[in-house]
């Protein structure tokens, strides 16, 4: 079958062993994207053939995540498919036969050494240019192996039980070459690779093998991952070509790497806590007193947000859009521009994303999606109201309450400085003038009760300059925050008067 006309089959296939950081997310998501684009499937696929490292509740992270980021797969764990199982552990029986049919063409071999034998290979070999020599067609010569040993001596060491692994026999003279549809040629040399081990001794496969297998039986087109496993790549090109299924091998795409902020160095899961950003997708608490991290979610993110920013993070629609929703992405998406080189993950642009995600959203919604940090005595209309007129400066959903205190509490912190150096000995005038003038007026809408107070200051020979700054820091604390009148609307006629009394009481009590 010719790859060209097969139908689009990419699966993520990330390792229960944590929380998945967000480098793998953008990875699921240029998989997703593809396969949308392509009308294909995408398959999630847990590889846990590593049961030392495997972490409770990693995969149901792993599902979590891809469900509130909306790139859910087709096939996978809970999702079902006509592939499955789709958790590499309930495959464990499918990879024997393809271990001794590598065994019996005399690609691949077993091995028996223990920990010491290995040990001591790596002594005996070790020099300045190789200090870590490899288990390859030079050494394995001095091993416990198959290759080594008759017939009768494995026999032997069969019928005693002496564990074994399976290792693949790579020997000298190969170049592995393939075409990668981002780092493009790509070729190794077979002395450059070491005789893996394919089997371990627990009869587990190890990542390499049930990885191939897999992608083969799975009948995957493109392996979309990242850019740490192209020289991974390698032993995987020569495992088709051992199974004679080169042809429909698929095509490989090593994306870049996530930078640090400062743009050099590979995020790491660490640099969330070292910068004060989130890294993970959603928070993960593993309650036992190892590290947890908070998520994008927690900080206040909306998922279409981080998601927008992560398809961004190495790949570009060709032009200069920069807001795009999933269906834009698919529609836009394309391996050939990914980029090659390093994407630096900047904190700033995913926030200035998620604003304008802020933004677009009416005051209902996002009362709604803060609704559960909010007393409930506050009504949901009025709710919305103090979210409409905060959504236009805020970065997070979070700060849509964090730094709106004083629409929900009286007890709101006021920067007393600025208070006093915006109090003059004519602010105690004004602000009576101000307090008998709302008392005997309605306010209900903005645009009128400004424009009838600002008349009556003026004609009071009040400065705007002289009365605002007193009046924002009674009603709200700070200088900054959304527009005055807006403010006063929202607050109410009661809880006005309520707060610039308290302040004219406790200034002219000093
Ligand atoms: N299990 C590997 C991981 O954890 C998958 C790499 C691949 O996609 O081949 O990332």
């Amino acid at each position: 079958m010719n790859i060209s006309n097969r139908t689009v089959r990419v699966r993520f296939a990330p390792s229960p062993t944590g929380a998945l950081h967000i480098g793998g997310i953008r990875t699921a998501l240029y998989n997703y994207l593809l396969a949308k684009k392509q009308g294909g499937i995408f398959i999630l696929r847990i590889e846990d053939t590593d049961q030392g490292r495997y972490v409770a509740g990693a995969e149901q992270y792993i599902l979590d995540s891809l469900k509130w980021c909306g790139i859910e797969p087709t096939e996978g764990p809970t999702y079902g498919g006509s592939f499955g199982p789709y958790r590499q552990s309930e495959r464990k029986e499918m990879y024997g036969k393809y271990a001794q049919e590598l065994v019996e063409k005399g690609l691949a071999y077993v091995a028996y050494d223990t920990v010491e034998d290995l040990e001591k290979m790596r002594q005996e070999y070790s020099s300045e240019s190789n200090p870590s020599p490899m288990y390859n067609h030079i050494t394995r010569k001095g091993m416990k192996n198959s290759l080594t040993m008759t017939a009768e001596e494995n026999e032997m060491e069969r019928q005693k039980g002496t564990p074994f692994v399976v290792r693949m026999k790579i020997d000298p003279g190969m170049e592995i070459a393939f075409d990668d549809a981002i780092r493009e040629n790509v070729v190794f040399r077979s002395e450059e690779l070491d005789d893996k081990i394919l089997v371990k001794a627990d009869g587990m496969p190890t990542y390499h093998f049930a990885n191939v297998v897999d992608d083969h039986l799975m009948e995957i087109s493109h392996v979309i991952r990242g850019e740490e496993w192209l020289s991974s790549t390698a032993h995987h090109v020569l495992l088709y070509k051992y199974f004679g299924w080169e042809e429909t091998m698929p095509i490989f795409a090593h994306l870049p790497l996530i930078l640090k902020p400062e743009g050099s160095g590979k995020l790491s899961k660490r640099d969330g806590a070292k910068f004060g950003f989130p890294v993970f997708p959603l928070e993960w608490d593993p309650k036992d007193g190892t590290e947890s991290f908070v998520g994008f979610r927690e900080s206040g993110f909306d998922p279409r947000a981080v998601v927008n920013f992560l398809a961004l993070l190495g790949w570009s629609p060709g032009d200069d859009r920069e807001l795009m929703d999933l269906e834009e992405m698919v529609d836009a998406f394309s391996l050939e521009k990914v980029g090659k080189s390093g994407a630096r993950f900047d904190f700033e642009k995913a926030k200035w994303f998620n604003q304008q995600y802020i933004k677009k959203t009416s005051g209902e919604e996002l009362a709604g999606i803060i609704r559960s940090n909010i007393p409930s005595v506050y009504s949901d209309e009025y709710v919305a109201s103090a979210c409409n007129s905060m959504k236009e400066r805020v970065f997070t959903y979070n700060e849509l309450y964090t730094d709106a205190k004083f629409f929900y509490s009286d007890d709101f912190e006021i920067d007393e400085a600025m208070v006093d150096k915006k109090w003059s000995p004519k602010s105690e005038g004004h602000l009576s003038l101000l307090i008998e003038y709302l008392k005997e007026n309605n306010f209900a809408e903005s645009k009128e009760a400004e424009e009838n107070t600002k008349a009556f200051l003026q004609e009071r020979g009040i400065g705007m300059g002289e009365i605002f700054p007193i009046l924002r820091l009674a009603l709200t604390g700070t200088l900054k925050g959304p527009d005055l009148f807006q403010t006063i609307t929202i607050l109410g006629k009661t809880k006005v008067i309520e707060r610039l009394e308290k302040l004219m009481k406790r200034m002219t009590a000093r």
